[in-house]
């Protein structure tokens, strides 16, 4: 669809009038350093601006610049990185740092078409360090922003649906006055997350009432944008083992290539059919491990969602009996005394047996 000049520039008018006087004083809006604010939007992807505040100035304190986070190990960044969850996206920001640092000297490519071109820097942190560090007119579109072009330009298609999401992106695109690129997708975030909220949008105190399809045209804007129809996500039961042997307890390291790369954890594995959590345990612990152990009882059970699959995650205290660990998938292993445990990177369901169990030694 094509829209009027008269309609863009009125619109991009009120809107970035509103966000100028409205927007949230957010650590990552007082600076323009390309790094920073690539830090900022890889943190702020699924996450919860107010959970991303205090791990974004973190991890700023401990890399402050490219070079520093080119030179920290994994487990260092992960441990920073631990309970924001995503962890693919600490281990993509740390190599991609550590290209730049080797193949641009530690400097941040400076325009759209350089920065896509680095392995870890994705299409949407392209288009957000383009836009919003060096003003390029590329649009940014969140879930915020796909929220508010559904409601503004009323479209009725799940914007997941194969082709639909090119539509966001080309009517954001018509939307942004050229040169304004870095105002103009802050002001969509912003209002997409403090006005178009996804309940109850605050329509009355809308800048842009005037220009929007959904508010003039329907009864109730909340349902747009269409949610494609969920799928049913498949549940497992895991069962993991608290390992004590001479007062040390057994962590192992996943590889770091997929979900939860590089992360450390109780050992353990998926139940099977027709086995209980503490015959599966046994069995996993040998099949993984190559070791004998002996189940005392349970600990702690955790339900935990992924983005494709539940699982609840059940913990046992356990007794090592026998056999040095020769771990099958884990990269690494450790028996580690309870004081120093929390030197290592957990993930979140993990973390909060380990929290329980140090609570109750
Ligand atoms: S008028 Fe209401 S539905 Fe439309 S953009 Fe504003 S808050 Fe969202």
């Amino acid at each position: 669809m094509k829209l009027e000049r008269k309609f863009k520039s009125a619109f991009s008018e009120k809107l970035i009038g509103w966000y100028n006087k409205n927007k949230r004083d957010l650590p990552w809006r007082k600076t323009s350093d390309p790094y920073e604010i690539w830090v900022s939007e890889v943190m702020l992807q699924q996450t919860q601006v107010d959970t991303v505040v205090p791990y974004y100035k973190k991890f700023l304190e401990r890399f402050p610049d490219i070079k520093s986070l080119a030179e920290a190990s994994l487990s260092d960044v992960l441990k920073v990185w631990e309970g924001l969850g995503y962890y693919a996206r600490a281990r993509n920001l740390k190599s991609a740092a550590e290209i730049i640092q080797k193949e641009h000297g530690g400097e941040m490519p400076d325009t759209h078409d350089r920065l896509i071109k680095i392995p870890g820097i994705g299409p949407y942190t392209a288009a957000a360090i383009a836009s919003i560090a060096y003003n390029e007119n590329y649009p940014v579109v969140d879930g915020n922003v796909l929220r508010l072009v559904a409601r503004i330009m009323r479209i009725e298609a799940p914007p997941g649906k194969k082709g639909t999401k090119s539509k966001f992106v080309q009517t954001c695109r018509q939307l942004m006055p050229k040169g304004q690129a870095s105002a103009f997708n802050q002001a969509m975030m912003e209002l997409g997350a403090l006005i178009c909220t996804p309940h109850r949008p605050k329509c009355s105190r809308c800048p842009v009432s005037f220009f929007c399809q959904a508010y003039q045209t329907m009864k109730d804007p909340s349902i747009l944008p269409l949610k494609a129809t969920p799928k049913n996500k498949p549940h497992f039961n895991v069962a993991v083992g608290i390992i004590w042997n001479n007062g040390k307890i057994l962590i192992d390291q996943r590889p770091e290539e997929g979900l939860l790369g590089g992360l450390w954890e109780f050992p353990g594995g998926k139940q099977e059919p027709g086995e209980s959590l503490e015959e599966c345990l046994e069995r996993e612990i040998k099949e993984e491990m190559n070791i004998q152990i002996r189940v005392q009882g349970p600990f702690l059970t955790i339900p935990h969602a992924y983005s494709h699959f539940k699982i609840t995650l059940h913990s046992f205290q356990c007794q090592h009996v026998g056999g040095i660990p020769k771990p099958k998938k884990a990269i690494d292993w450790k028996w580690v005394s309870p004081k120093d445990i929390t030197r290592y990177a957990f993930p979140q369901a993990n973390k909060k047996i380990l929290d329980a169990l140090l609570r109750n030694l």
